[in-house]
């Protein structure tokens, strides 16, 4: 029996691609001696995706849908896909057409060769904007110096999983969506593929500046405590420096020389302030994680999907 291979897509407002991208996905498989079902996961879109992907459900059968109620966001796109993928691998990728689809058989090549896991770096791209790159450098460089895990630059969801990992991480009853830092912690043979970026094909990205932040701030709480430590130690070091300051102080006091100290208590008073206020805030994302798994709402909310579809045929 041939093998079955997967294709998780999880696409916001992505009508002018899925198409493209579908199309080119159905004659890379031509020339594969595999069976494949194409997944798109729809995050909420409000631009017709959804339309398009019943219309090309509706043509061909390999490809399913899934359709968010609202806008969850690209990682929650991608558990849903996972969770409901069958194939004996499982292949992620964006809907953008920036994942290039003819690196599909060499990973398939890899996972063949007995690797769990192949994922993807991107090489240093011209077409991305200065911005888009600075930016993933540092998230890169943050994330690296922050948490407990090495990350190559310019990884993207863009990877093979096995049967046997995909089970692994659909297990994981977490909300800690980094699906990078998730895969790279699980272990197994892993391998990585350099492929060079499209550019975008339609449309503008959907990562916001917001929702970049928001990744890098879950992939760092998500891998390490180690934001607490170092608030921990700048609060010993800074409270060790305002120990030494007391005596300059005392003197000054004694010297009569107390109004002049003004500027000096502003500046201190300003700078702790801001201290205190950080490693609050570090404190309270932290917390704020624990009051998000403690409600345990479910990570997306299905509205619809062709593979419910398929189940209630049964009942004709
Ligand atoms: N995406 C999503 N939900 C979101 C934002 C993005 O499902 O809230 C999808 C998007 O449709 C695309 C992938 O995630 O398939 C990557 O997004 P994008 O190409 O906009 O990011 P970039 O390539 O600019 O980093
Ligand atoms: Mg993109």
């Amino acid at each position: 029996m041939k093998a079955n291979v997967s294709i998780v897509i999880p696409a916001f407002n992505e009508a002018e691609n899925i198409h493209r991208l579908i199309g080119t996905l159905h004659a890379v498989f031509e020339d594969l001696p595999y069976a494949y079902q194409v997944l798109v996961v729809d995050d909420g879109s409000r631009d017709g995706t959804l339309d398009v992907l019943r219309r090309l459900q509706r043509q061909d059968d390999r490809v399913q849908f899934l359709s968010f109620s609202r806008n969850f966001g690209h990682q929650h796109a991608l558990k849903a896909g996972l969770a409901h993928a069958q194939g004996d691998c499982v292949i992620s990728m964006d809907a953008d057409l920036q994942h290039p689809p003819h690196y599909i058989p060499k990973m398939i090549d890899e996972w063949e060769k007995g690797f769990d896991i192949v994922y993807t770096i991107r090489e240093d791209d011209p077409n991305l904007s200065y911005f888009k790159r600075k930016s993933s450098d540092l998230f890169y460089n943050m994330l690296n110096f922050l948490s407990d895990l090495e990350f190559e630059k310019g990884t993207a969801d863009f990877r093979l999983v096995s049967r046997q990992v995909a089970d692994v991480l659909n297990s994981m009853d977490d909300s800690e969506l980094f699906y990078r830092g998730l895969v790279k912690w699980v272990g197994f043979k892993q391998t990585c593929l350099y492929y060079k970026p499209l550019g975008r094909f339609r449309g503008q990205s959907k990562y916001t500046f917001r929702k970049m932040m928001r990744l890098a701030q879950e992939g760092v709480t998500s891998f390490s405590t180690r934001p607490l430590d170092i608030a921990t130690y700048l609060g010993l070091g800074f409270s060790m420096l305002s120990v030494a300051y007391l005596p300059y102080a005392l003197l000054s006091h004694w010297l009569g020389h107390t109004i002049s100290g003004w500027t000096s208590i502003i500046m201190t008073i300003a700078f702790f302030g801001g201290l205190q206020l950080l490693i609050l805030g570090i404190i309270g994302k932290y917390l704020g994680k624990l009051f998000v798994i403690a409600k345990r709402r479910p990570a997306y909310i299905i509205k619809e999907s062709s593979l419910e579809w398929k189940k209630e045929e049964l009942f004709y």
